[in-house]
């Protein structure tokens, strides 16, 4: 197991059942100056360090029109956390809180998500500011920030839906 060892006795550890193959394909690594966790951001931010977000074949394309956006959502997995944690107690002390109340990297599934700002588009390679893991962590997807994304196409009758046309 990588990771943290568990904290103290408000922090519950189980016995997680072994990783199915979800089928991720890790699309490029994040390069950032943070060597070790306790150096990295517990949240990135806007007017954070710059990163580069290399991008692997034959992936690169996918990066064509990607500086008509801002802000980018980036996806990445977590790879040096533990993953079988379901409370979690604060460093600071305090009532352990469940992992899905958390955003924390210890989780099931350890996947971190950053809004991150658009500084630059290299040949395959993006600069960033806002991320908070570590070098070399592995990349899972890239989209636009959904505060600016208008999706294309005739609209779907969902678009509209609303709270009373629902049960
Ligand atoms: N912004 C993301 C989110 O909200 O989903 C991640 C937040 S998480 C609190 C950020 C922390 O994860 C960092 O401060 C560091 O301690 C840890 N971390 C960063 N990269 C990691 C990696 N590759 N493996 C394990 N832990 C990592």
């Amino acid at each position: 197991m990588s990771g943290r060892d568990v904290a103290d006795e408000r922090e519950r550890a189980v016995a997680a059942p072994p990783p199915a193959d979800a089928g991720l394909v890790f699309i490029g690594l994040a390069r950032t100056p943070w060597k070790s966790r306790m150096d990295c951001p517990r949240m990135g931010r806007p007017d954070g360090p710059l990163c580069r977000l290399e991008i692997f074949e034959p992936w690169t394309e996918a990066l064509r029109t990607i500086a008509l956006y801002e802000r980018l959502e980036v996806l990445y997995w977590l790879h040096r956390s533990r993953r079988d944690l379901v409370l979690q107690s604060p460093r600071g002390g305090g009532e352990a809180r469940g992992t899905f109340a958390l955003r924390s990297p210890v989780r099931p599934n350890p996947i971190g998500s950053s809004i991150v700002r658009l500084i630059a588009v290299e040949e395959g390679a993006l600069l960033v500011r806002g991320m908070d893991c570590l070098d070399e962590t592995p990349l899972i997807d890239i989209k636009p920030d959904r505060c600016l994304y208008k999706p294309a196409g005739p609209p779907h009758p969902g678009d509209l839906q609303m709270e009373s046309d629902a049960t």
